[in-house]
């Protein structure tokens, strides 16, 4: 079947523009794509868009297969008190708000082990840049958790928490990943990326940290053998080449760590946030968010650039789980979690929900003629 497959995308590269079926053989030749190749089929349209997802789709046939993995978790968002003011967020509030929230250690076990009841195995633990919160806190949660639920896996903690929870306390970026890892943290959301642009950072998360910071982070995460996965924020002011710097960044680190256990393309949901509301209306930017075919061509431009990940997967709660469905066709293999709660979308204006059970997902994956299999956070196969 696959070599059925490689040979109708051949045929097809006969008939397109001649760069494009130049880049896209370079793909199936498993040769490294330029930047500028990356750039090029972030452009394309028509029969060339379809090669485009084609390909996707084979590559990702022969590096992983049929299987579409699934982790059954629990988002917890401790706190929505934040002192950063990324534009891009609607989550965070003021510690004055009167929707802001502090969960207590307790509250964060009841949903634990809740979680735990309805079958995860993983929670995903992350907060706003809570003034009153350090890394000892995050440390005391994790015990907290880990005491009651040892065989839970904790992914928690960005690398922004990293930085401010450590920082508030003394600790360098390497000992609070030490303290983290010895509470029992198995491993880190690489979020707080957005798009490893300084120019952008200082206009959509100016009190983030810096580019070369979020990649010390990450490294240093890796090196003392805590896997993290990794994000892109697209669609809001970035340029085609910034987008492609970004992937060339996360290649970059994967080629000297392999630390990475996944990518997460995520498109940015505009209508709640201060970049939308008052940056792109107040400066007359023309903007909406990201069309269907950019986040096609993002998914697809993923798999073949970033040829040295296994793993690239679907966010339903911003695409939605018909579009997430569709992007299992076009490279991605990986369906994300269950969620249980999620704040961070839905404060921003997405509405596809907060939950999808275990059945949907397996309906979903078997649809597409593709093996639902639930997956741990590090993509042991579970069933
Ligand atoms: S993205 Fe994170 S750090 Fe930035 S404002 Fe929102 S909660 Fe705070």
């Amino acid at each position: 079947m696959t070599q059925i497959q490689l040979k109708k995308i051949e045929q097809l590269l006969s008939g397109l523009d001649p760069r494009i079926a130049e880049i896209l053989e370079k793909s199936l030749s498993n040769k490294e794509l330029s930047r500028e190749d990356a750039i090029q089929l972030m452009n394309v349209r028509n029969l060339e868009l379809s090669a485009l997802t084609l390909t996707a789709d084979y590559i990702r046939k022969t590096k992983v297969g049929d299987i579409v993995t699934y982790v059954i978790n629990r988002n917890i968002n401790f706190t929505n008190i934040c002192i950063k003011k990324c534009k891009f967020c609607a989550f965070s509030k003021n510690k004055e708000d009167p929707e802001a929230y502090n969960l207590t250690i307790n509250e964060i076990l009841k949903r634990a082990k809740e979680a735990w009841k309805m079958g995860a195995t993983e929670l995903c633990i992350q907060g706003g840049i809570n003034p009153s919160v350090d890394a000892y806190y995050y440390e005391k949660i994790i015990k907290s958790i880990k005491k009651e639920l040892p065989e839970i896996h904790i992914h928690g903690f960005s690398p922004q928490e990293i930085y401010d929870g450590g920082t508030k306390i003394g600790l360098s970026i390497k000992d609070t990943l030490c303290l983290l890892r010895d509470a029992g943290l198995d491993s880190i959301p690489g979020t707080a990326s957005e798009i490893l642009d300084n120019e952008i950072r200082k206009i959509i998360c100016p009190n983030k940290v810096d580019v070369n910071t979020w990649i010390e982070i990450i490294k240093t995460a890796h090196q003392l053998k805590i896997p993290t996965t990794c994000t892109i924020l697209y669609g809001h002011i970035e340029t085609l080449e910034q987008r492609v710097k970004h992937l060339e960044i996360l290649r970059q680190i994967q080629n000297e760590t392999s630390g990475f256990t996944e990518f997460v393309p995520l498109t940015f949901i505009p209508w709640n946030t201060t970049l939308f509301q008052n940056i792109m209306a107040l400066n007359n930017i023309n903007f909406s968010e990201a069309t269907g075919i950019e986040d096609v061509r993002m998914y697809a431009v993923s798999r073949l650039f970033l040829h040295n990940f296994d793993n690239i997967q679907v966010s339903w709660v911003k695409l939605g789980e018909k579009f997430a469905q569709y992007a299992l066709i076009i490279g991605a293999n990986d369906f994300g979690g269950t969620l249980m709660e999620e704040n961070i979308s839905k404060s921003a204006g997405a509405t596809y929900g907060e939950y999808i059970s275990p059945d949907r997902i397996k309906k979903i994956i078997l649809d597409i003629g593709r093996v639902p299999v639930q997956r741990s956070t590090v993509y042991e196969l579970i069933q």
